[in-house]
C-alpha cells in the first residue's frame, strides 16, 4: 500500500472554499495515483489566536494541561469539516484526532514532543477507507491527556506520520508557492528555490523565514523524508527538501533571511577578568533569554571589555532589568530594538572561499554599517539599522545572483 502525506496549513483551510479547493487535490491524487492518502490539516487560520486569547483570560500558565485541551479544538473542528466535504465529493474518508491515532507524546504541555505513533490502526483502516484525515498539532500523553506540539506543529504531526507509514514524501500545501530566494515583498527579484538542504531551511528558519516548523525538518533530516513545500492555491510544483547529496547544482548562497525580532544590549566598562561573560550569559539563561549574536571587544588598557549582544525584542527590556539589577560591575547600558538580523545561507560556502568578503564589500558599497557578525558553517548574519534592510537585501540577493 502506498501513502502520502498531504498536510493542509491554516490558510489552505481558510474556509469552506478552500477546504473544497483542497479536498479536490487530494481526490485527484487519489485517483490518478492510486494512493491512500493521509490528510493532516491545521486549524484554521486565525483560530489557534483566538483560542490563545480566550485562555489568557483566565490564565497565562500554559503548562496547564487545559490549555492544550482548549487549543487542540481548532484542529478537531477543521479535521471534521474536510472530512465532510472529502465524503461529499465520494471519498471514503474519517477522521482521527490525535488520541484516536494515537500519537503518544510526552506529557510537557504546550511543547510536547512525539514518542511514538502506531500505525497498525492506520493501516487497518485504510481497508476500508481512503483518505484519514487527521488533526495536526496534538497527541495524547501517557497519563491520557491531551497535549500539543508547540505552535506551528501540524507540520511535525505530518513529518511524523510519514515516518510511522513509511510514506516516502511529505506534501506541505501552504499560501506560498514555496521557500524563496528572499522575501518576495521586499526583494522583487526573489525566486522560488527548487531545491534546498533540511540544514540549509533550518538555518533559514532560525535566521527569520519561518516556512516550516524547524522540529518537522530535524525529524525528516533524521528520517530521510522528503518534503514538498507548495501552494493549494496552483498545481505548481513547489520546492523540495532533500538531503545535501540530493542537490547537484550547490550554489554558494541559496537563500537570504531577515529578522526584526531582535534587539541588541551593549554593556560598556566591565571589568576584563575570567568569568565575567560566563556570569553575565547564565544569568540571562537563568532568566530563560536567549541569546543569539555575541561581540566582545577589550580597551586599549586591556582594563574593560565591552560587549554587545542581541536577544528576542519582546526580551529586551527584561535582559536590561535583570542586568541593572544583578551584582554583575559595568558603567554603561544601552539598548537598541531599530536593529535587524541579515542573514546570507547555502551548503555551498563550506566549499568556498570569499562568501563573506563579498558579503561586506557589498554592504560597504551601499554604506551600511554592520554592527555584528555572527557565522555557523553555513550561515553569515550581519546586525544593522533596520532602515537599511530593504537596500541591504537587495544589494545582497544582487551580489551573489540569486535572480539567475
Ligand atoms: N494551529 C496551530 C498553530 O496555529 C498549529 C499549526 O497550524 O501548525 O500554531
Ligand atoms: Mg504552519
Amino acid at each position: 500500500m502506498s501513502i502520502t502525506i498531504m498536510k493542509f496549513g491554516g490558510t489552505s483551510v481558510g474556509n469552506l472554499d478552500r477546504i473544497k479547493k483542497a479536498a479536490k487535490i487530494v481526490k485527484s491524487k487519489i485517483l490518478k495515483e492510486k494512493q491512500k492518502i493521509i490528510v493532516v490539516v491545521s486549524a484554521m487560520s486565525g483560530v489557534t489566536n483566538n483560542l490563545v486569547k480566550s485562555f489568557n483570560k483566565i490564565s497565562y500558565d500554559i503548562d496547564n494541561p487545559e490549555y492544550d485541551v482548549i487549543l487542540s479544538t481548532g484542529e478537531q473542528y477543521s479535521s471534521g469539516v474536510m472530512s465532510t466535504v472529502l465524503n461529499s465529493v465520494g471519498i471514503r474518508s474519517r477522521s482521527l484526532q490525535g488520541w484516536q491515532v494515537p500519537i503518544l507524546t510526552d506529557n510537557n504541555h504546550s511543547k510536547a514532543r512525539i514518542n511514538s505513533i502506531n500505525s497498525e490502526q492506520i493501516k487497518k483502516l485504510f481497508k476500508s477507507f481512503d483518505a484519514l484525515v487527521v488533526a495536526g498539532f496534538q497527541g495524547i500523553s501517557r497519563e491520557n491527556r491531551i497535549t500539543t506540539l508547540g505552535r506551528g506543529g501540524s507540520d511535525t504531526t505530518a513529518v511524523a506520520l510519514a515516518i510511522a507509514t513509511k510514506s516516502n514524501c511529505c506534501e506541505i500545501f501552504t499560501d506560498v508557492e514555496g521557500i524563496f530566494s528572499s522575501d518576495p515583498r521586499i526583494v522583487k527579484k526573489a525566486k522560488k528555490i527548487k531545491k534546498i538542504t533540511y540544514e540549509e531551511i533550518l538555518e533559514m528558519s532560525s535566521a527569520g523565514s519561518k516556512v516550516l516548523h524547524p522540529r518537522s525538518v530535524e525529524l525528516a533530516m533524521k528520517y530521510g523524508i522528503k518534503i514538498h513545500v507548495r501552494s493549494s492555491f496552483t498545481s505548481k510544483t513547489g520546492t523540495m527538501v532533500v538531503k545535501e547529496e540530493k542537490k547537484l547544482e550547490k550554489e554558494i548562497v541559496t537563500g537570504i533571511s531577515s529578522s526584526d525580532y531582535e534587539a541588541n544590549i551593549s554593556l560598556k566598562g566591565i571589568p576584563d577578568k575570567p568569568g565575567i561573560a560566563g556570569n553575565i550569559f547564565s544569568l540571562l539563561s537563568r532568566a530563560n533569554i536567549n541569546v543569539d549574536m555575541i561581540v566582545q571587544n577589550i580597551t586599549d588598557d586591556g582594563k574593560y571589555a565591552s560587549l554587545t549582544f542581541t536577544v528576542p525584542v519582546e526580551d529586551c527590556s527584561r535582559s536590561v532589568k535583570v542586568l541593572k539589577e544583578s551584582k554583575i560591575k559595568f558603567k554603561q547600558i544601552k539598548f537598541d530594538k531599530n536593529i535587524c538580523k541579515v542573514s546570507i545561507v547555502g551548503v555551498g560556502m563550506k566549499s568556498n572561499v570569499g562568501v563573506a568578503k563579498t558579503m561586506f564589500e557589498t554592504l560597504a558599497k551601499k554604506n551600511i554599517n554592520i554592527q555584528v557578525i555572527s557565522t555557523s558553517e553555513i550561515k553569515i548574519s550581519v546586525l544593522i539599522n533596520s532602515k537599511e534592510k530593504k537596500v541591504a537585501l537587495n544589494a545582497l540577493h544582487n551580489a551573489y545572483n540569486l535572480h539567475r
